[in-house]
């Protein structure tokens, strides 16, 4: 794809979805970083629909804890992989309060450092909570910009760096939102909807109709 086409790409996704925000539910940005550990391998509705109860009242650390590892397996049992997840949010939890004074840093070593916590949630974290211009590459992200021509990579890193290289900085920061909506709902894995798409003369997918 063109520089000029790559542009114009983003812009039309900026346009046909002016304020994107993300799908999970959560109350204040430790409330965030469990919903996004607990998204590994989950949808968001799956996490919503487990964490509309747990954060009426388990919405700090120190609240966490008190739940104990047990108790939080009970309100997170219909998400895959429940068991770690809910170990690790028990051991981040601690490390927030012996390390953060209970909240969470807002740098990409310091979270990353946390249990559960890899590229792309701290990326999810730094862009939801603090406003940071990262893009955390995910599976939507990572097959439309191959897909498409946008930004061609091997791995979610190599991905992630072309964004940043090809994409004006001014729209990085919701970049990450654009794309991620654009894959879940238009740009689908099995049956893209290319008859409704807006970028649909920019794209360089072979099997696009
Ligand atoms: S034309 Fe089809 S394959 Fe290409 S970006 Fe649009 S929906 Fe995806």
């Amino acid at each position: 794809m063109k520089k000029g086409d790559r542009v114009e790409f983003i812009k039309r996704l900026s346009a046909d979805i002016p304020a994107p925000v993300t799908e999970l539910k959560y109350r204040n940005s430790y409330t965030l970083l469990i919903a996004v550990v607990l998204s590994a391998q989950a949808t968001d509705v799956s996490v919503n629909k487990a964490t509309k109860k747990l954060f009426r009242k388990y919405y700090t650390p120190v609240k966490m804890l008190d739940l104990g590892e047990e108790a939080l397996k009970q309100y997170i049992r219909t998400i895959g992989l429940y068991n770690t997840k809910a170990k690790n949010i028990i051991a981040l939890s601690k490390m927030l309060i012996e390390l953060h004074a209970g909240q969470v840093p807002d740098e990409r070593q310091a979270l990353e450092a946390l249990p559960g916590v890899g590229r792309k949630t701290a990326g999810v974290v730094l862009n939801e909570a603090f406003g940071k211009p990262t893009i955390a590459v995910d599976t939507h992200i990572y097959r439309v910009s191959n897909r498409t021509g946008l930004a061609k990579g091997k791995t979610p890193n190599e991905v992630e760096k072309k964004l940043h290289k090809v994409l004006p900085n001014e729209y990085i920061q919701n970049a990450h939102h654009w794309l991620i909506l654009f894959g879940r709902y238009v740009c689908t894995a099995r049956k893209p909807k290319c008859g409704n798409c807006v970028v649909f003369d920019l794209c360089s997918f072979k099997g696009k109709n």
